[in-house]
């Protein structure tokens, strides 16, 4: 079941590609936060090598236990600052960077260059984190304060209910910011990534241009 949803994504994202003349790479993230270690780790034995938690808690769990696997981490969800300490160290690229006092705290905690994925609030939902477009680029500047912070891109979730000319509309509009930040050579913010895309809108978000893709019930669902 896992090795035939495995294929099928694996499919549509080269579908997806082929569609879009790339010839790029696109990061498969699995997303784990719904399934136990055991079924995190027959993810990976799959082909998933990049593996993503969206709380700390399960994120911990996991990365311990799957130590003896070759993983890239990913955190994914909104972080509370208190959190920070527990887990920044060991991720590998975290998708929510939202607000200048989490910026703040990570420049605190950090033990290394923290490679980051600042969060963009696209559609404007109020129930929605990240930055609005008008704030986007004056908190990248500020971020030149902080040496532990590394932009590699910016990331965003489109609303639940949008159509699928909304999602396009979204997801080209974030890739224009991305191309915007890039275009500025900040060394600290080469921003060439672009996370999006999730089970429901990953084909879409990878014709206008995602490098990451965040991806979870598409594995785990019972056909
Ligand atoms: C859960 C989650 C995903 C994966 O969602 P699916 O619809 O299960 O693919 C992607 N991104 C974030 C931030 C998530 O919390």
């Amino acid at each position: 079941m896992l090795e035939d949803n495995f294929e099928a994504v694996v499919a549509r994202i080269n579908q997806a590609k082929a569609k879009a003349n790339r010839h790029d790479e696109v990061h498969l993230v699995g997303v784990t936060k719904y399934v136990d270690v055991d079924q995190a780790r027959a993810l990976v034995k799959t082909g998933v090598h990049e593996i993503a938690e969206n709380r700390t808690e399960l994120f911990l769990e996991k990365y311990q236990a799957m130590q003896d696997l070759e993983v890239t981490w990913h955190l994914i969800g909104s972080l509370q600052r208190r959190k920070v300490k527990d887990v920044i160290n060991l991720v590998d690229y975290f998708h929510a960077l939202d607000s200048f006092k989490l910026a703040q705290e990570i420049q605190k905690r950090a033990e290394k260059t923290i490679s980051v994925f600042v969060q963009v609030n696209v559609s404007g939902e109020l129930s929605k984190h990240g930055f609005s477009p008008e704030e986007l680029k004056p908190f990248i500047e500020a971020l030149n304060a902080f040496d532990r912070i590394k932009v590699v891109g910016l990331m965003t979730m489109a609303p639940i209910d949008a159509n699928e000319q909304e999602l396009r509309a979204y997801f080209s509009t974030l890739r224009q910011y991305r191309d915007q930040i890039k275009s500025m050579n900040l060394p600290y913010a080469p921003c060439q990534e672009l996370s999006m895309g999730m089970s429901r809108d990953y084909e879409i978000a990878i014709e206008a241009g995602a490098t990451y893709v965040r991806i979870g019930s598409d594995f785990f669902k019972n056909n």
